[in-house]
């Protein structure tokens, strides 16, 4: 069963919510930190990582030898990623997305692909959590050819979590597709609601069961409860704004260790999940 935990906006509390609830279970589980671009779960979890993968993309590379310029790559390539002139051609790996349109399409065959790396893939243990994570190099804007090599680890017949990037864009999608069930954690702000409302949009797109978790309950405004109720959203859970929480954050401790209570209140979220997912299933 595979669980992602996203949010329309950064520094709601998503990862929060996903390692408390991977920490909730007594195994089985792996975590899949998707957030290449901020990964950001290993400051909680404290995996020991055990392999290292460098993740590349297929970029063009042009013999000069062959090539006519006659302009064809870079009429093919949509993202700008090839300049031609009269007796130069420059590429731009930056910008390249790896589609291979280019090297298909010359009509000289001058263009074969170079692996460039965009970022590394680590494989770890969290205790009893399998931990895997992206990290995209920086500078580099390519982020879901990583996400799709960590999602490959997933395991059949384990709880899968995945933290999801925050936003709407790409690489929130890549991460989310394909999941059982999605969380989305909001926080009770004018900014909160709207994004929540973004990402609302996203997971109906993609047919995904989903439900809300208010995080820092209590900041702001009801606006969000009121949404939720307008839009026959659930609200499985809310975390308070509270002191505790706050300073057990800022030292890199999970709540359910901080707050030993809150591995119940997490176990639950989990439970109503799978118990909404197997009904779905039946
Ligand atoms: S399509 Fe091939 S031959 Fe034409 S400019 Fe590009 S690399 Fe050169
Ligand atoms: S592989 Fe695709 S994105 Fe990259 S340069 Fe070629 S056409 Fe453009």
């Amino acid at each position: 069963m595979i669980i992602s935990v996203a949010s329309g906006k950064g520094g709601t509390g998503k990862t929060t919510v996903a390692v408390n609830l991977a920490l909730s279970l007594n195994g089985n589980v792996q975590f899949l930190d998707c957030d290449v671009e901020e990964p950001n779960a290993h400051i909680f979890l404290k995996p020991e990582i055990t392999e290292r993968h460098s993740v590349s993309i297929p970029v063009p590379k042009v013999d000069e030898e062959k090539c006519t310029y006659c302009g064809k790559c870079r009429e093919v390539c949509a993202y700008n990623a090839i300049a031609v002139m009269k007796n130069v051609i420059l590429i731009f790996p930056e910008l390249c997305h790896g589609c291979g349109g280019c090297t298909l399409l010359c009509p000289k065959k001058a263009i074969k692909e170079v692996g460039k790396e965009i970022g590394v893939m680590q494989i770890g243990k969290a205790g009893i959590i399998e931990f895997i994570n992206g990290k995209l190099h920086i500078g580099e804007s390519m982020a879901t050819p990583l996400i799709r090599a960590v999602k490959k680890n997933i395991l059949n017949g384990k709880i899968v979590i995945i933290d999801a990037p925050p936003g709407t864009s790409c690489p929130v999608i890549e991460s989310i597709k394909g999941s059982d069930y999605c969380i989305l954690v909001t926080e009770p702000t004018p900014f909160g609601l709207n994004d929540l409302m973004l990402a609302v949009e996203v997971v109906r797109k993609l047919k995904i069961p989903f439900a809300v978790v208010i995080n820092r309950a209590g900041l702001g405004d009801n606006k969000t409860e009121e949404y939720c109720q307008k839009e026959n959203i659930p609200i499985l859970m809310e975390i308070p704004f509270c002191k505790d929480i706050a300073v057990s954050y800022s030292k890199g401790i999970p709540i359910v260790d901080a707050l030993p209570q809150y591995k119940i209140y997490f176990r639950e979220l989990l439970t109503n999940i799978i118990n909404y997912v197997e009904e779905g299933k039946n």
